[in-house]
């Protein structure tokens, strides 16, 4: 599952575990991105801090990773390259790339698309308010799973935590401290 996970919040973790129970998944592994290809021109905290925060809010389920391919390669993260990097640490695994409905729509312009559905399949989740549209996609490669009514997203969750609104429950309880102790999104807009 890729993201910015600025931060990592409770609709990630049930989408991960949604889709991990439906596919028979024997890992979901988070991959914050390095700079996301999509969020060059907004800021974004640093990939330490995502990474740490990522590992905290999975760290309590056995079948949860997280991976640093992404931050380690450096620059743009493309996800031809996140799928390259996690196959070959995983030979002979069937990879299934969990991204968000709003994602799935750009993936045509992703990077080498095309490639990309020969590498792994597609789970788009969705989420309130977000309508999916995977025409164009193909059928054999791309499913859809809806994940029950959870409209957290990080953006939310980073305008709260900046005007001292509470971001308990929307976020695992080791990330709320993280970000407490850290001072993060105090001054993100
Ligand atoms: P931001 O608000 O900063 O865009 P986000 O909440 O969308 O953050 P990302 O790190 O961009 O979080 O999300 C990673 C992936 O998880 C994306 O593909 C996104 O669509 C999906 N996702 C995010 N929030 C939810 C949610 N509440 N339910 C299901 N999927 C989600
Ligand atoms: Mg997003």
């Amino acid at each position: 599952m890729g993201g910015t996970f600025d931060p990592v919040h409770h609709g990630h973790l049930v989408a991960a575990s949604e889709v991990a129970a439906r596919f028979g998944l024997d890992e979901v592994v988070f991959v914050p991105t390095g700079v996301p290809s999509f969020k060059q021109h907004q800021d974004v905290t640093p990939a330490e801090h995502r990474y740490l925060m990522t590992v905290v809010a999975t760290a309590s389920n056995p079948r949860f990773t997280v991976s640093r391919v992404d931050i380690d390669r450096g620059g743009v993260t493309f996800t031809v390259d996140t799928l390259r990097d996690l196959k070959a640490q995983r030979p002979g695994a069937e990879i299934f790339f969990i991204t968000g409905a709003d994602a799935i729509a750009q993936i045509l312009t992703w990077k080498d698309a095309q490639e990309l559905f020969s590498m792994a399949q597609f789970v788009a989740v969705t989420r309130p308010g977000h309508a999916l549209s995977v025409a164009g996609l193909p059928e054999d490669r791309v499913h859809v799973v809806e994940i029950p009514a959870l409209a957290i997203s990080s953006t939310d969750v980073r305008a709260r935590a900046r005007a001292g609104q509470p971001v308990w429950y929307l976020v695992p309880d080791g990330v709320v401290q993280y970000i407490a102790k850290h001072q993060l999104y105090r001054g993100l807009s």
